[in-house]
């Protein structure tokens, strides 16, 4: 066992000099794979368009996201999931899919507090009937230079917009902060009971000629494709998507990139910045976890091993503000993050 784990100690300071190169994730191999079109996932490594859509990807993820269940004080409201992310759906499957998490709470009552999972401008529409009503939020994904990327939309499908009106909630137009109030109304209507659906798109801006699929001004919006995943609001030559919600959920990064673009654990430690612990979710729970925090300088202060650990919380809260560098070795990778303690 020890043996394995000077194995793992090496492995990682070899990896670690080799970080200039700027890459972007792929999506492909992703812990939670995002939905991109055909084109994408038969594009080959290295190929422009497949660059360019792992570099908008990357970008949309350091977007500071909340949860939309999540009050002011972080205090998420319990739910159960519905159906999943993707179900019935991959690169080439054809079967009925689902882009998006159900969100189901309050033993079916309607009355359920939703915000804003991000800054944005808000749309709402009443027209379109695969969500009855729905509120999104649209921000604009820029790189590090401040160019514009595209953008992502957030969908909240399900919900009552009329109740909403009747309680002064009436946000069409408006820009929204993440945390604020969007809606406390789920349609009452919904088959399986109230429920919140939560949706999340991209758009690249060389498709800006598409931008309006998420308006439903006209009908078209709500035809099926031709093409091969045949559910809508899609063109197959293209490069949008769907966005699996934990990609953004799961990473409360505020705009603070990893040292290590390439971040091949697909693990996302959130809060970041944070006053008290890090938390770390992983896909699979087995094998041998290895957290090394070191500051500013390069001094190791924390050091930590797991064994068949899901889900691992690092408490820092006695660590003094400032920077520091996370290290997390597993199954074989490493990868690096930088840590802002408040
Ligand atoms: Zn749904």
């Amino acid at each position: 066992m020890k043996y394995l784990i000077n194995m793992v100690v090496i492995l990682w300071i070899g990896i670690f000099p080799g970080l200039a190169q700027v890459s972007y994730p792929d999506n492909e191999d992703g812990q939670y794979e995002d939905m991109l079109t055909p084109q994408y996932y038969h594009a080959l490594e290295g190929d422009t368009f497949r660059l360019e859509v792992n570099k908008f990807v990357h970008y949309s993820r350091l977007i500071p996201f909340q949860h939309p269940l999540s009050d002011s004080l972080g205090n998420v409201a319990s739910y159960s999931l519905g159906r999943g992310f993707g179900e019935g759906l991959g690169p080439g499957g054809t079967s009925s899919h689902h882009p998006a998490f159900d969100y189901y709470l309050g033993n079916s009552s309607t009355f359920v507090n939703m915000y804003a999972v991000c800054d944005g401008v808000v749309n709402i529409d009443r027209t379109v009937s695969r969500y009855r009503h729905y509120l999104s939020i649209t921000a604009e994904v820029k790189d590090s230079t401040g160019s514009e990327l595209g953008k992502v939309v957030v969908f909240y499908g399900h919900i009552d917009l009329d109740l909403d009106e009747a309680d002064g909630i009436d946000l069409d137009g408006q820009f929204v902060k993440k945390g604020d109030l969007v809606s406390k109304h789920l349609y009452s209507g919904t088959m399986g009971g109230p429920h919140l659906h939560f949706e999340i798109r991209y758009y690249r801006k060389a498709d800006s000629g598409l931008e309006d699929f998420y308006g439903g001004q006209t009908e078209d919006k709500t035809i099926p494709s031709a093409g091969p995943w045949s559910y809508g609001y899609w063109n197959n030559n293209s490069g949008y998507g769907f966005a699996h919600p934990l990609n953004h959920l799961n990473s409360e990064v505020s705009g603070i990139p990893t040292i290590e673009p390439v971040n091949k654990l697909k693990v996302y430690p959130y809060p970041n910045p944070t006053k008290e612990n890090i938390n770390i979710r992983f896909k699979d729970a087995g094998g041998i976890k290895v957290f090394t925090i070191t500051n500013a300088t390069g001094r190791q202060i924390l050091q930590r091993k797991y064994e068949n650990e899901e889900f691992v919380k690092l408490d820092i809260s006695v660590f003094s503000k400032g920077i520091y560098f996370l290290n997390i070795s597993g199954n074989g990778q490493n990868c690096i993050y930088k840590i802002v303690k408040e």
